[in-house]
């Protein structure tokens, strides 16, 4: 098949956490915000680096990639 649809998060580079968030770009809606807040996706502002799709799950981290 293909890996095109699997929506698993890649692992970390910087420390190979497995766990990542997805950073989502722009003007954040209220439902985006709130998502943010539970921790399922983490906002990247406006005008950043539009290349940047992750966010290390560790907190201790941070790393985006
Ligand atoms: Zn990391």
């Amino acid at each position: 098949m293909t890996d095109l649809f699997d929506d698993s998060p890649p692992p970390c580079p910087a420390c190979n956490h497995a766990q990542s968030t997805p950073l989502i770009f722009g003007v954040p809606s209220h439902e985006m915000l709130v998502a943010e807040r539970l921790g399922d996706i983490a906002l990247g502002g406006i005008a950043d680096d539009p290349a940047l799709e992750w966010v290390c799950g560790s907190r201790s981290c941070g790393h985006r990639f």
